[in-house]
């Protein structure tokens, strides 16, 4: 490949992995799985090595994890908090293998662990009591989460150590608890969790420790990072001592005398990995003897001394017996893959997602086909092929139907969709996701009034639209089944307190096109009432940040509706609130040099905590952002104030110190 043609590649895959790196280790919300991450990486890393002139400080390749989020007190490591060189063949864990042993004289035994998916962290004990906790960050600093920390009952709070001990490991959560937060989560209408690990992290570097309590989340210890007065000279002996000393570390780790033993260990947990009560994402392998990991040394972003061999995403192979259509909310139809129960990953998968017909034609995936279905890190599995060699010629190719399953009238494809939608506005498939998506959490979070019900009313004929809700009364709700005076009651007074809602939980609720919780935020923080909203023009609304063209012109469309325009009416008719209660918008006249600014705030201050600047900015009309970009007005940067000052510079943004943001504030 020329050289020119690399440099592009090489730009654009750091750019992406960057983002992806972003979103899993600072959000916590991965967007792709990590077979995808991992072969993307690979590509790159080909490419370093052929073009090693290229490697730039940026790429992922150089850098360990993600930043320490603001939100948190810093913690310094000092033994730097190392990643693992990967393997995924044979033949890498044998290279591995020769490499050790030709970096040393004596012969080389090894440890095998299974690799915990989730979060490395570091505990540090003082004279015997826990003093400190943390996330491992970019290796060098991390985030201080003590107080989640505490709440993990498997850590201990005092050992029997006199000598400062900073032990290490992995924190994370098992299947069941991961299985029931995401099930929550799903309820509430909530974003899951894309895997154990990133629920883990999420739940650590949540600021209210209550929230970690909840989440029951697990820990083995399997390192060491500074043990003051040590005499023992191997991995195993450390493991050994760890449990001694009442840590949790994790029963099935092997010493293994040669490489084929590694192997034989890595073959058995790959087919037994489905039975253990958490996620493993690979085996990692070490060097048993501490001199011998000493010879060996560190790269910069690993022990050469150990290397973590990663499982292939797993598949399986099932039947599949039907394609189910769901009709969303918006009219959406979804093809669904109804499957024969198989075992994926530690859970049992009977749906996977087909997503569109396009992609069901592209791959010619037929009803009774055998497919390989594949879960990697992902929560709904995906049909990734049909097995062709297993037809059997039963076989039946699928088509969408051109009527709507619900209500039959016509399906359509909207311009630049692949989607099929029913538009018929008084289908009651559609109606009754309306009705789901209304009382939802963060719409208007009506306790008691859960999926089920609404089907219930709905499938009684009690309820058609929203307005009905509000008309529901005790009689005809104690004639529905397992449904008490108790609950009754409760569910009327919930029902009741909903009408007093802020005006942006209304408006998210009536679910018009493209408007999200957010959105339906600043919408009613800007126009303040329902009539002012239903006035706005096209023009008014595109005025208002984060309104975008294609926003603007469904709210218009949606209110032009005459049958919009009756439920308003009705709603208001029956006492439903449609204002905004919330917090002011702060007013665009405040003359300060902050009005309308978007402001990112970096390093230590004197005088104002992080959230307390934040606060005195907004009040002063400003938007504080994490990140500087283009779209950066200012940034106010305290002492030591790192990578983000240097982008600033670059960018030429406007550069304050705390001393000018202390006189604007005072002035
Ligand atoms: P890693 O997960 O490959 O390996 C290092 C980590 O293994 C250690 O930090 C430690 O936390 C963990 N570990 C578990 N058990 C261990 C044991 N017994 N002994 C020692 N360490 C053990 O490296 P990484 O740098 O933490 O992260 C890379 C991973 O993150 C890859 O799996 C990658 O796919 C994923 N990733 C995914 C995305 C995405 O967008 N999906 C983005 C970035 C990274």
């Amino acid at each position: 490949m020329d050289k020119q043609k690399a440099e592009n590649q090489i730009k654009a895959l750091v750019e992406l992995l960057n983002q992806y790196g972003y979103e899993y280790y600072v959000l916590d919300q991965p967007s792709v799985p990590d077979a995808e991450y991992d072969e993307k990486l690979r590509e790159l890393q080909k490419l370093e090595q052929e073009f090693p002139e290229l490697i730039t400080d940026e790429s992922p390749t150089q850098r360990i994890g993600g930043e320490p989020l603001d939100a948190f007190k810093k913690v310094q490591h000092n033994v730097p908090m190392l990643s693992l060189g990967n393997a995924f063949h044979e033949q890498d864990l044998r290279d591995f293998a020769r490499r050790a042993s030709s970096g040393t004289d004596q012969p080389v035994t090894y440890v095998c662990e299974l690799k915990i998916d989730g979060l490395a962290i570091s505990l540090t004990y003082e004279n015997g009591k826990f003093v400190r906790g943390a996330t491992r960050g970019d290796g060098t600093t991390g985030e201080d989460i003590t107080n989640n920390l505490r709440t993990i009952r498997s850590i201990p709070l005092t050992i029997k150590e006199k000598g400062t001990l900073e032990v290490r490991g992995e924190a994370f959560m098992p299947h069941k608890s991961f299985l029931a937060l995401n099930e929550a989560k799903e309820k509430n209408e909530e974003e899951p969790f894309a895997n154990p690990r990133n629920a883990a992290a999420g739940s650590l570097r949540q600021l209210d420790p209550k929230i970690a309590a909840q989440r029951n989340l697990d820990i083995f210890l399997y390192g060491v990072g500074e043990w003051e007065g040590s005499e023992i000279t191997s991995h195993s002996g450390r493991l050994e001592k760890l449990k001694a000393l009442g840590f949790k570390t994790n029963p099935e780790w092997k010493k293994c005398e040669s490489i084929e033993e590694v192997l034989e260990f890595v073959s058995y947990w790959t087919t037994e990995r489905p039975n253990l009560s958490y996620e493993i994402d690979g085996i990692v392998v070490k060097v048993d003897d501490l001199n011998q990991q000493e010879e060996l040394g560190y790269t910069a972003k690993s022990p050469r001394w150990a290397i973590a061999y990663k499982f292939p995403a797993e598949e399986a192979i099932t039947k599949l017996r039907e394609i189910e259509l769901s009709i969303g909310r918006t009219g959406v139809i979804t093809p669904t893959a109804i499957l024969d129960p198989v075992k994926v990953a530690g859970t049992t998968v009977q749906r996977a997602s087909l997503h569109n017909e396009d992609l069901i034609r592209e791959q010619d995936i037929r009803i009774g086909d055998t497919v390989v279905i594949k879960k990697a890190g992902d929560i709904i599995p995906k049909v990734v092929r049909a097995v062709i060699e297993k037809r059997t010629g039963e076989e039946q190719e699928f088509h969408m139907p051109t009527e709507c399953p619900a209500c039959g009238s016509e399906l359509v494809r909207l311009e630049e969709e692949v989607a099929l939608r029913c538009i018929n506005p008084n289908c009651p498939a559609q109606l009754m996701e309306g009705l789901i998506h209304f009382v939802s959490r963060n719409a208007m979070n009506i306790d008691g009034l859960g999926e089920k019900v609404i089907i219930q009313l709905f499938q009684e004929k009690l309820i058609h639209t929203i307005a009905d809700l509000y008309r529901l009364n005790r009689d005809e709700l104690l004639r529905l089944e397992r449904m008490g005076d108790k609950s009754v009651t409760n569910l009327l007074q919930a029902i009741e307190a909903s009408k007093e809602n802020s005006l942006e939980r209304l408006l998210f609720g009536l679910g018009i096109r493209f408007i999200g919780a957010k959105a339906a935020k600043t919408l009613a923080m800007e126009f303040g009432t329902m009539d002012k909203l239903q006035q706005a023009s096209f023009e008014a609304l595109i005025a208002v940040d984060e309104i975008g063209d294609k926003m603007a012109d469904s709210i218009v469309q949606y209110f032009s509706e005459d049958k919009v325009t009756e439920l308003l009416q009705d709603l208001r008719d029956l006492n439903i609130n449609m204002e905004y209660k919330g917090p002011k918008k702060p007013e665009a006249e405040i003359d300060s040099a902050f009005a309308g600014k978007t402001v990112v705030l970096t390093g230590k201050m004197e005088n104002y905590s992080r959230n307390e600047a934040k606060e005195l900015i907004e009040s002063l009309g400003g938007t504080v952002t994490g990140s500087v970009s283009k779209k950066t007005d200012m940034l106010v940067a305290g002492e030591d104030a790192g990578s983000k000052l240097d982008k600033a510079q670059k960018l030429g943004i406007e550069i304050w110190n705390e001393q000018q943001l202390k006189e604007a504030v005072e002035g």
